[in-house]
């Protein structure tokens, strides 16, 4: 997949968005919804989306939903950060399947690292679902 496509519905995103795939929620509001990766690079790795979007990409997204999203991205981190004191917070997005992207719904990484821990790698070793959930109450019980 390049930069350049059509939005697919049938995506797995958009299947956990309108519930026909489980996903471990930890938060959501009007404009975004946040769940657990199934195949975390770290403890703690949470994705955020926007709900109402047909965006591939970051490029794709139209001007209002720009900002609502981004606030809810910061608005999880500061909630992973507060639920699990992490020494840093990476937060990425990719765009374009050389850079690294799978799924074409417009979504952020929030990873949270500690030092000498070294990073996962991208997309590899699904998650236990109930441990999923413990730290998906953890940061859920941190949003502000
Ligand atoms: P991308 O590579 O497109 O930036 O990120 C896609 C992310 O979605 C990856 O980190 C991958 O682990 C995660 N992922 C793929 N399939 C599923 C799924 O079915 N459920 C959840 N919760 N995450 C998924």
């Amino acid at each position: 997949m390049s930069l350049d496509g059509t939005y697919d519905p049938g995506n797995i995103f958009a299947k956990i968005l309108r519930g026909e795939m489980p996903s471990v929620r930890v938060f959501e509001d009007e404009h975004v919804l946040a769940f657990m990766d199934v195949f975390p690079q770290s403890k703690g790795h949470v994705l955020v989306i926007p709900k109402h979007s047909t965006a591939r990409n970051f490029l794709e997204e139209t001007p209002e939903n720009i900002g609502p999203l981004m606030l809810g991205v910061q608005r999880v981190a500061k909630a992973v950060r507060a639920a699990l004191s992490p020494d840093g917070l990476m937060i990425s997005q990719f765009n374009g399947a050389v850079s690294g992207q799978t799924v074409y719904h417009l979504h952020f990484h929030i990873i949270p690292r500690w030092e000498a821990v070294a990073l996962g790698r991208h997309g590899e070793g699904m998650a236990d679902t109930e441990e999923l959930k413990a730290l998906a109450a953890q940061i859920s019980a941190q949003i502000a």
